[in-house]
């Protein structure tokens, strides 16, 4: 299936929004995007502390998380293996930073993932499950991990679809060296607000209906859900992860074909 990038509204940056040339700048966009997050817990009814902002600093040099550190910000969001371990090891010196990796992983890659990351929110198999518990068993080191949804039906779209999480789910309480956290979804591209609304709801939902069976020791707590585009309507839908980086860093470059392989161009 071939997506019309043009009609995606989530990697448009929003008036005000330019590349941050310096820490001011920075600082400005992520107030913007801190008030958003605030408004948009205070017309939930939810405490800003339910959500978590993860800024997602993929295409970024080093240098950028480096600004981003020097204000505060400690974890960071990465959709490829290679530039997150790239950037890791560019920032060994900065204390307490978490690297969380958010997109479609290979299993030839698993070794980067397991030794650079604290996270990893897009799991979709089970063999990557399997390579990524083998690499950490041996770096004696564990890993949250949120499971990614395919909410919107797309092709095009990585995760496994609704309705096979149930099956799924238990079999990954073998791998020991992986926490199980909660889901992940990425929303439809569209700019009609209740179609993302629909995924946004899907998930949740789902969620629901599987922490009733939930393997012992398994917590369902995180839905993973809303960036830049569409995080106002992800909070009033429950997310507990909004993972932003145009809001925050400035538009990118790089076509969505660049850092979404499975969405193609024309
Ligand atoms: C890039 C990316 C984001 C952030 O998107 P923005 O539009 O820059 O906020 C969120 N989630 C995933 C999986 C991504 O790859």
């Amino acid at each position: 299936m071939v997506i019309n990038m043009a009609s995606h509204t989530t990697p448009t940056p929003r008036e005000g929004h330019s590349a941050p040339a310096n820490s001011a700048e920075l600082a400005q966009n992520l107030a913007l995007v801190e008030q958003r997050i605030l408004t948009a817990c205070a017309q939930a009814g939810r405490s800003r502390d339910e959500v978590r902002l993860l800024p997602v600093s993929k295409t970024k040099p080093a240098n950028t998380v480096r600004l981003a550190h020097e204000l505060g910000l400690t974890e960071f969001g990465e959709n490829r293996p290679q530039e997150a371990h790239q950037k890791w090891q560019e920032t060994q010196d900065l204390p307490g930073l978490r690297w969380s990796v958010i997109g479609h992983l290979q299993r030839n890659k698993a070794g980067l993932v397991a030794e650079c990351a604290s996270e990893f929110q897009a799991l979709d198999s089970l063999r990557v499950a399997e390579a990524l518990d083998r690499r950490l068993q041996t770096l004696g080191r564990s890993l949250d991990v949120l499971v990614q949804v395919n909410t919107s039906g797309e092709d095009s779209k990585f995760g496994l679809p609704p309705q096979d999480l149930a099956q799924f789910l238990p079999q990954l309480s073998q791998f020991t060296a992986l926490r199980v956290r909660g889901l992940m979804t990425l929303a439809i591209f569209s700019h009609d607000h209740e179609r993302v609304r629909t995924c946004f709801q899907t998930l949740h939902t789902l969620r629901d209906q599987l922490r009733q069976n939930a393997p012992q020791g398994m917590s369902l707590d995180e839905l993973s859900m809303g960036m830049s585009g569409d995080l106002d309507v992800a909070i009033a839908e429950g997310s507990t992860t909004v993972r932003v980086g145009q809001a925050i860093f400035g538009a990118r470059q790089q076509t969505a074909g660049h850092y979404w392989p499975g969405v193609k161009e024309d």
